[in-house]
C-alpha cells in the first residue's frame, strides 16, 4: 500500500508508481469489455478507486490512533480507546463498479489491519482478479487479500468460519437479507450497501437549464445502473412543463453506441438478463397505470441496449412506483409544491441519496434535511467522491462506507483503562 503514498500532480491524478497511463487505460478498457460502461467513466472509476486508497494511505493512521478518554466523572484511571483490527472480512460486492465497490472497503479495512476474502459478482471476474495482483504488486502481505469464486450456496459456510468476524455486502436487497441473516445467525457483524430510488427534487427557483443537464446526466451515468441515480425526478407544477421538456430534449440528444468510442454518452446494460428484466419492470409499469414514452435514436442492434424511457403518471397506487429502475428509465412526477416534493421523495421503501435543486441554498440545505435518506445533495445529483461517507437507510442497508465512517465499521475500539489498585470500588 505505501507505492501509493506518491502521487503526480493531483489534478491530472496519475497514480504514476503503480501504473501509468497506459495500464490506467488497460484498466479502464477491463471495466468496459466485462460490463459496458463507457470508456470514460471507465476512466474516471479507475481514478476514483486511486482516490480512496491514496485517501486511506494519508489519513488512515491518524484516523485510527489511540483516543484518551477523560476522567472527570466517575471513572478512575488512565482510560484509552484502542483501534484494533476485528480479523477476516468477508467483502460481496456488485459489478455495476467492478473496481470502486471492491476498494470502498478493501482500502480502509485493509489498513485497519482486517484482511479480506472477496466475493465479487460473477459477471465481473476479470476484475476481480485484478485486486489479487494488484495488492500484490503493492506490497500488500501474501493472504491478506483474497479473491474468492465463491457459489452462493458457499456463502454461509464461510460467513461461518470462526475465523471471519464480518461481512460488508453491496447489492441489491434481496441479496443483502440473505447475507445479513448468515451473519446475524453466526453473530456476526454485517454491513449493507443496498438500492435506491433517489429522488430528485427539482424546486420552482431552480436553474433550469443546468438542473436539466445534471438530470440528464444523473439518470444516465452507467447507462442508469448506480444505486443513486437520480431515480424519481419530482418537479414542482411552476416550472414542470419547461423540465419535461428540456429534459426530453436532453435524453433524446444522448448517443448510444460502443463503449469504447469516446463519443459514446449511454452504454448498453451489462447484460441482456438486465435489459430484459428493465423491459418487464416497465411493462409493469404500464400495466399498473403508468404512461411510457422512449426518446432518442433506435437502439444499436448490438449490445444489451434498453430504449431511454420516460415514465408519467407513476402513482403510489401503482405497485411499480416503489421499485428500483436499474436503467435509462426516468420516473418523472408532478408536484404542487416544496412540501409536496418533500411528502413524494420520502414515500419510497428506499434511503439511499438524493437531490435538492434550487438557487436558495439555504432553503435547499433545510429540505435536504427533510428527506429521509443517507445523503442528500443541493445542486448535484451526487457527489461520488474519496473524501465523503457513503450509506443509506431504510430499505437501502445500514453501515458506512468510506472516510472515518467507513474505517470504524470493522474496528474493535477496546477500552483499557490502567487503575490504581487502591481505587475505590
Ligand atoms: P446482487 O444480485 O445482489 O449481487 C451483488 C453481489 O451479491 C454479487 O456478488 C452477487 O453474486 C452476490 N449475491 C447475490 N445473491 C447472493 C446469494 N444468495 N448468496 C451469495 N451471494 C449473493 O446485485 P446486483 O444486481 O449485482 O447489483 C445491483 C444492486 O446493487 C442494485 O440494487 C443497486 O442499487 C445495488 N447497489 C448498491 C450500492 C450502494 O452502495 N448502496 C452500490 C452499487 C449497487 P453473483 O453475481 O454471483 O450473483
Amino acid at each position: 500500500m505505501t507505492a501509493l503514498t506518491s502521487r503526480d500532480e493531483p489534478a491530472t491524478r496519475s497514480y504514476t508508481t503503480l501504473w501509468g497511463t497506459t495500464d490506467k487505460r488497460r484498466y479502464a478498457e477491463l471495466l468496459t469489455l466485462e460490463m459496458g460502461k463507457v470508456i470514460g467513466e471507465a476512466e474516471a472509476e479507475v481514478d476514483l478507486s486511486a482516490d480512496i486508497l491514496q485517501y486511506y494511505a494519508e489519513h488512515g493512521e491518524s484516523l485510527l490512533e489511540t483516543i484518551t478518554v477523560p476522567v472527570a466523572f466517575a471513572a478512575e484511571g488512565e482510560v484509552e480507546i484502542v483501534s484494533q483490527p476485528l480479523g477476516v472480512l468477508l467483502s460481496v460486492e456488485p459489478w455495476n463498479f467492478p473496481y470502486y465497490q471492491v476498494v470502498r472497503v478493501a482500502g480502509p479495512q485493509l489498513l485497519a489491519g482486517n484482511t479480506i476474502l472477496l466475493k465479487h459478482a460473477s459477471n465481473v471476474p476479470q476484475a476481480a482478479a485484478m485486486f489479487d495482483d494488484l495488492f500484490e504488486r503493492a506490497g500488500l502481505p501474501a493472504g491478506a487479500f483474497k479473491n474468492l469464486y465463491l457459489p452462493h450456496n458457499l456463502t454461509e459456510y464461510v460467513i461461518n468460519d470462526p475465523r471471519v468476524r464480518g461481512v460488508a455486502l453491496t447489492g441489491s436487497e434481496e441479496a443483502g437479507a440473505i447475507i445479513a441473516a448468515y451473519a446475524a445467525k453466526a453473530v456476526k457483524k454485517s454491513t449493507l450497501e443496498l438500492g435506491g430510488s433517489d429522488a430528485f427534487v427539482v424546486l420552482a427557483d431552480a436553474d433550469i437549464d443546468k438542473t436539466v443537464q445534471w438530470a440528464v446526466f444523473g439518470r444516465h451515468w452507467n447507462a442508469g445502473q448506480v444505486c443513486v441515480s437520480a431515480k424519481r425526478l419530482i418537479v414542482v407544477d411552476e416550472v414542470f412543463d419547461e423540465f419535461l421538456e428540456k429534459y426530453r430534449a436532453g435524453v433524446t440528444a444522448l448517443k448510444m453506441g460502443d463503449p469504447m468510442d469516446p463519443a459514446t454518452t449511454l452504454a448498453p446494460l451489462s447484460s441482456q438478463g438486465a435489459a430484459d428484466k428493465l423491459a418487464v419492470q416497465v411493462e409493469k409499469a404500464i400495466a399498473g397505470g403508468a404512461t411510457a414514452e422512449t426518446l432518442g435514436e433506435k437502439v444499436p442492434a448490438n449490445g444489451a441496449f434498453y430504449q431511454p424511457t420516460i415514465l408519467t403518471g407513476m402513482t403510489s397506487a401503482n405497485p411499480s412506483y416503489f421499485e428500483e429502475f436499474f436503467g435509462p428509465v426516468s420516473i418523472i412526477i408532478r408536484v404542487k409544491d416544496e412540501a409536496e416534493a418533500i411528502t413524494v421523495a420520502n414515500d419510497s421503501p428506499f434511503g439511499l441519496g438524493g437531490s435538492v435543486f434550487t438557487r436558495d441554498t439555504v432553503n435547499g440545505e433545510k429540505v435536504a434535511r427533510k428527506i429521509e435518506t443517507g445523503m442528500v445533495y443541493v445542486n448535484h445529483p451526487t457527489m461520488v467522491k474519496a473524501d465523503i461517507p457513503f450509506g443509506g437507510v431504510k430499505h437501502s442497508g445500514y453501515g458506512h462506507e468510506l472516510t472515518n465512517l467507513g474505517i470504524q465499521e470493522f474496528i474493535n475500539k477496546k477500552v483499557i483503562d490502567i487503575v490504581d489498585i487502591n481505587a475505590a470500588f
